[in-house]
């Protein structure tokens, strides 16, 4: 277990309910194994996990922070935005996230017809490796790919067939950034722009983040792996400017790539600032950790 010299917080986790590779209650389990104190469930374009992860956190005895992670997209590129504490039964929220995950489907479907043109790969060999009810993405064909003995692994997969470059590459409906954020202001919750810097400096230029933070951005996941030191320091600067929460994540998604729990973390007063501005939901309360 590793011990952390504050409380240890990571704000972005995947379970089956869409492209990790454990049940919510495991990844809550899981979280605290490694000696988290709280931990937010991120799955993509759903709330379907928080129930069990609440379940998990009670029992476990860990903090747990309902959240999402919405598929946006801009100028052809694909961009998340977190979105902690959202009013679950919000009806346009919903409806956009079941637009987004049923776009999704067709889009997978479309693809995987695409490469059983060239690899022996069905439709039949995706869905035996989801979870019913999932939000499908390129991770469960990535799977099929390795339980047809395709690919060695999803990175291996992402690296080639999988690749946007690859041949394969369809893209699924989903609103900009700048309505994701709208969305989830609305519906009560704090939404925060997820590894901004993914795609190195330029990926996410000055002028689209003011615009994002126009739109109602609460903050920026500035830890995490995919961000280099470079975009951190920018991802500083403009949260400093603009007095946005900070927060460090490990975006684990079981073995379905290397991210360790708690491997970037949030410190408290960001998470309580979350807290503050959040009207949709109310974190679940299951350890000794005080909000
Ligand atoms: P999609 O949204 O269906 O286009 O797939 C993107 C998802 O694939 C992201 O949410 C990541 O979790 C996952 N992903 C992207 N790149 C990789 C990679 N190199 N290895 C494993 N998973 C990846
Ligand atoms: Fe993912
Ligand atoms: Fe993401
Ligand atoms: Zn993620």
């Amino acid at each position: 277990m590793t011990t952390f010299d504050k409380p240890g917080i990571d704000l972005h986790t995947h379970s089956v309910v869409s492209d990790g590779t454990e049940a919510p209650g495991e990844v809550i389990r899981q979280a605290a194994r490694a000696g988290l104190e709280a931990v937010a469930l991120t799955d993509h374009d759903t709330t379907a996990g928080w129930a069990q992860a609440r379940a998990a956190a009670l029992d476990v005895g860990i903090t747990f922070i309902p959240g999402i992670e919405f598929s946006s997209q801009l100028n052809h590129a694909s961009v998340h935005v977190l979105g902690y504490l959202i009013d679950p039964a919000d009806e346009v929220m919903l409806a956009e996230m079941q637009q987004v995950r049923e776009s999704r489907v067709s889009r997978a479907e479309r693809m995987v017809q695409m490469i059983g043109g060239d690899h022996d790969l069905s439709w039949d060999d995706v869905l035996a490796v989801t979870e019913p009810g999932a939000t499908v993405g390129r991770p469960h064909i990535a799977d099929a790919l390795v339980a047809k003995g395709l690919v060695e692994s999803r990175v291996a997969a992402f690296e080639t067939i999988l690749h946007w470059r690859g041949g394969y590459y369809v893209a699924h409906y989903a609103p900009s950034p700048f309505d994701a954020v709208k969305l989830i202001r609305r519906a009560g919750g704090v939404p925060v722009l997820a590894h901004p810097g993914s795609r190195g400096r330029r990926g996410m230029d000055t002028e689209t983040l003011e615009g994002l933070i126009e739109a109602g951005l609460g903050g920026l996941e500035v830890g995490h792996r995919e961000n280099d030191a470079a975009s951190r320091a920018i991802l500083l600067e403009v949260a400093a400017r603009h007095d946005l929460i900070v927060t460090g994540s490990s975006d684990y998604h079981g073995t379905g790539k290397p991210n360790e729990l708690g491997e970037n973390t949030t410190e408290l007063g960001q998470l309580r600032r979350i807290i503050e501005q959040a009207t949709g939901s109310e974190p679940v309360h299951g350890g000794g950790l005080r909000l």
